[in-house]
């Protein structure tokens, strides 16, 4: 089964959330795309934010994860769909 929510995250994942089902809601970087996303691994339901391209290695990346993290939050707390059992690594 696969209840534990503190088992090994998805590389690049950098922040997790877990929804109102108990689904897991990432928050993932990646660099090679200057984006960070959030995915709800209940809804599949996901949000991504472009690095802002002027300074994205610091600050844009970092504004990024921040909206990130805020769809993240918001949408876990509203999102009661569950994980297919098994289907979360
Ligand atoms: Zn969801």
């Amino acid at each position: 089964m696969s209840t534990q929510t503190g088992t090994a995250w998805p590389e690049g994942v950098i922040a997790r959330y877990v929804n109102v089902g108990g689904a897991p809601v990432d928050v993932t970087e990646y660099p090679a795309e200057s984006a960070t996303q959030a995915k709800c691994g209940g809804c599949n339901r996901y949000d991504a934010t472009e690095w802002d391209k002027g300074d994205w290695c610091e600050n844009g990346a970092r504004s990024a994860e921040a909206e990130a993290r805020a769809w993240a939050q918001s949408h876990a707390e509203r999102c009661r769909a569950m994980p297919k059992p098994g289907g979360v690594s």
